[in-house]
């Protein structure tokens, strides 16, 4: 099938690579047009293992424009995987979607069907609808699905190639038939709903998992109160097969593109529907408090951060991917910054990111040992492999004093005892 997809981001790009795997022919656009210069180097603007593979493997069936008209003119299927930030308000700012789908309106010239993969509200399907018809200048029928996405970033690619399932709302048997051919490659189950139902699948299914990520964070929490070890209350809540083991990694609150977002735009719509989702606001209440609780921790330690050097492990929301939004280190690096503390930092990926928003303000290093060589405090935000697989030894006999403050539950408590570190995790006893 010739596929348009508008937005090349973690989303967009992914959804490309993997339909040419799949036999497709697809134009991917976008409006940033040094993503679509290097993508046209083979290069990748966003860091997921396997997209440069998969580019260069299918060249001949991926093409990479800002020219949006000539993309979507012909194309059979477009899909919509712009952005979906969040406003002020907690609700989500659509604005990127409804401008991209009157630029499809626009452009289409034969009977197409729009897929909406962005994150949108319950009810945006609807709208997006009545915007294509009033957008539309020839005389064609376009049909608009929902497809929400579910994959996770770092290992996209993966995710995509072996979808748990494939959600499809539409409205139509013949928007029904186009989508099953969009997705013939794929093996997973298709579930077919309604518009609406799918839209809410995707919100229902991120805020679950955020609202358990809160959860395991209240509890470990109390096991700190109580001196209880969340990671074998965790193993033993995950074996019972309707709790399910994921998602129960006690840390410093989930950050990244959708899980704040999804969570405060669900709220925000319950809200417009005089409903108050209270199983959500408590979710995101809890993850803002526990972003900051390294530095509550090391509050016992220094009354203030002023003159002393602070060694920071990890800069991304998560390992493996270059992506900072709504990461931990964003909210707690200005805070020791403020209080002038000298902040070196290490993240194996993200630093080039990182550097954007705090170009002189953190001196950057190349390795662990040389971030915490000195260094008064240590702080891990992120659990990148190289951070987990780190020789602890090394903490003590490079730190000045040796405050290692985990907020990942990196290491084993039994590794980190006889160290000569200072050892604090996440619901789990101090070691000292
Ligand atoms: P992103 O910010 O990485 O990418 C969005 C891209 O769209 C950008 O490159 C931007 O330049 C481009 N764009 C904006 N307006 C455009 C237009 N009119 N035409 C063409 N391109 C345009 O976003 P993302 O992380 O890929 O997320 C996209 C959507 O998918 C969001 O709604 C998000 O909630 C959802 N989602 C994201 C993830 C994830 O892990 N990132 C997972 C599931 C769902």
């Amino acid at each position: 099938m010739r596929i348009a997809i508008a937005g090349t981001g973690y989303v967009g790009l992914v959804t490309g690579v993997c339909l040419a795997e799949k036999g497709h022919n697809v134009v991917c656009v976008d409006t940033d047009e040094n993503k679509i210069a290097w993508l046209n180097l083979g290069r990748s603007p966003v860091f997921e293992e396997g997209v440069e593979e998969l580019i260069a493997k299918n060249r001949d069936r991926l093409t990479f424009t800002t020219d949006y008209r000539a993309a979507y003119k012909n194309s059979e299927v477009t899909i919509i995987a712009v952005g979906t930030p969040e406003k002020k308000d907690g609700s989500a700012n659509l604005s990127y979607v409804f401008q991209a789908a009157i630029q499809i309106a626009k452009s289409i010239e034969r009977d197409t069907v729009i897929v909406i993969k962005s994150t949108v509200p319950i009810g945006t399907g609807d709208k997006i609808a009545k915007i294509v018809n009033d957008n539309l200048c020839h005389r064609v029928n376009a049909e608009v699905t929902a497809n929400p996405e579910f994959l996770s970033q770092g290992t996209a690619v993966k995710n995509t190639l072996n979808a748990s399932r494939i959600v499809v709302g539409v409205e139509s048997e013949e928007a029904e038939r186009v989508l099953r051919e969009v997705y013939r490659g794929f093996d997973q189950e298709m579930i077919l709903t309604d518009r609406k139902s799918a839209e809410m699948i995707k919100y229902a299914s991120n805020d679950f998992l955020a609202l358990k990520i809160s959860y395991i964070n209240e509890i470990a929490n109390l096991c700190e109160l109580v001196d209880a070890n969340i990671n074998d209350v965790a193993y033993g809540m995950g074996l019972d097969p309707r709790i399910g083991g994921s998602f129960l990694q006690a840390g410093i609150g989930y950050g990244g593109s959708c899980f704040p977002k999804d969570t405060k735009a669900l709220h925000w719509l319950a809200n417009f529907h005089d409903y108050e989702i209270k199983t959500i606001k408590a979710a995101i209440e809890v993850n803002e408090n526990q972003k900051l609780k390294l530095i509550k921790k090391s509050q016992k330690y220094y009354d203030s951060f002023y003159g002393l050097n602070v060694a920071v492990l990890g800069l991304t929301f998560k390992p493996n991917t270059d992506d900072l939004r709504d990461a931990p280190s964003l909210q707690n690096i200005p805070i020791l910054l403020d209080d002038g503390a000298h902040v070196k930092a290490f993240d194996p990926i993200g630093e080039p990111n990182y550097r954007k928003v705090f170009p002189t303000e953190v001196e950057y290093c190349e390795s662990i040992e040389e971030t915490i060589t000195d260094a008064d405090i240590c702080f891990i935000f992120t659990e990148w492999g190289v951070i987990k697989q780190f020789d602890v030894s090394k903490f003590a006999q490079l730190m000045k004093n040796p405050i290692v403050l985990d907020g990942r539950n990196c290491y084993d408590l039994n590794q980190m005892k006889g160290q000569g570190v200072v050892y604090e995790s996440i619901g789990r006893r101090t070691i000292v």
